[in-house]
């Protein structure tokens, strides 16, 4: 039976994508060797690094005076070395979900944290609108999709100070305003490539404004002065996340991948407001492109179990809601079709039918 693969991260990747990083495994470009076995440092890898890097600038519209890099460690290890190269006195923070919470505990190791503005009175079920960004704060930190409750800052930020962007589970989704902000980072497994890799878009005059030492594994200037290079990159990864990018390229780019999804989640948010069983739980004005997340209505609340399993037997994969909203979430990144969603959509509506 074909699989639909909902899930949130690790998650879906173009076939075509898998299929290339299968060959290279086996040979890289015809040279007999696999890409796993041969020097970062040699020319057949150092042309897989320099095309990931000009690509991801080309599709998103990185300016001249922006790097980027990629590095292991995931996103998380982006939550302290955010802080560890940027805060010297304060940081501003939005609390809009987990993983925003997440980098807010590692700030906290580094210097004063003001949460400007946070959903948690409403289990993050929207983005918070009244605040001010603070013009002494060092930086100010969004998560721009909650990956976990489903909602998404859809526009760019005007910020005084560097913005400074989680886009682990959005980046490639829409256009970006890359000059609004001073770091956009994130882990690659949601839309870019396989877990193992983060990227980190940096404008380079933001740094070196802090006073204390660096380690060199964590100062974002060494792994710019090295090329992604100053250890061993994960290379693998870094091979499907370039052949990711030329995916998207040849699908027409970022703003086409956007209509693509818009798409998607309209068909799927417009079952669910018309369905007498099942209901969001974000905000619509909130509501992520990416990840939505939906319960069952109170007097249907007992059925949620038979139609995850129904949903299963019918080949849907990774649909059940993280923990803290419950339900469902249906993850549907740049690389899920159309037609799983319509698969979905059948699946919603054929349950609902049975259940008159
Ligand atoms: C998945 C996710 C993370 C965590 O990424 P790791 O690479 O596992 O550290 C952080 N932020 C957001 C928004 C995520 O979706």
């Amino acid at each position: 039976m074909k699989k639909h693969n909902f899930s949130a991260g690790p998650s879906i990747l173009p076939r075509t994508v898998i299929e290339s990083t299968a060959e290279a495994v086996l040979d890289l470009n015809g040279i007999g060797l696999s890409v796993m076995e041969i020097s970062h440092r040699g020319k057949d890898f150092q042309s897989v690094m320099d095309e990931a890097v000009s690509l991801f600038k080309e599709l998103l519209g990185v300016p001249g005076d922006y790097e980027v890099l990629f590095m292991g460690g995931g996103a998380s290890m982006q939550f302290c070395m955010v802080p560890y190269n940027m805060l010297q006195k304060k940081a501003a923070y939005l609390e809009t979900g987990a993983w925003a919470k997440k980098a807010i505990k590692e700030a906290k190791y580094f210097g004063q944290v003001d949460i400007i503005g946070s959903s948690a009175d409403k289990n993050f079920s929207y983005i918070p609108e009244s605040y001010e960004i603070p013009a002494d704060a060092d930086y100010f930190h969004i998560t721009t999709n909650n990956t976990i409750f489903g909602t998404e800052i859809l526009e760019d930020i005007d910020s005084p100070v560097p913005l400074v962007a989680d886009m682990s589970s959005d980046i490639f989704s829409r256009p970006v305003d890359v000059s609004k902000y001073g770091i956009i980072y994130g882990g690659a497994q949601k839309n870019l490539g396989p877990a193992g890799v983060a990227f980190v878009v940096i404008r380079k005059d933001i740094l070196g404004r802090v006073e204390r030492a660096i380690p060199s594994m964590l100062d974002y200037r060494i792994h710019i002065e090295n090329g992604s290079m100053f250890n061993t990159p994960p290379c693998l990864p870094v091979y499907t996340v370039r052949e990711t990018l030329k995916w998207i390229r040849d699908l027409g780019g970022v703003k086409r991948l956007q209509e693509i999804n818009h798409g998607k989640a309209g068909m799927l948010y417009e079952v669910i407001d018309n369905s007498r069983i099942f209901a969001g739980t974000a905000e619509k004005k909130s509501r992520s492109v990416m990840n939505v997340c939906f319960v069952m209505k109170e007097e249907y609340k007992g059925l949620e179990a038979d139609f995850l399993s129904f949903a299963q037997s019918l080949g849907m994969v990774g649909i059940k809601g993280h923990r803290s909203v419950g339900g469902f979430r249906a993850s549907i990144y740049n690389a899920l079709p159309v037609e799983s969603v319509q698969a979905l959509i059948d699946v919603i509506q054929e349950f609902e039918k049975a259940h008159m």
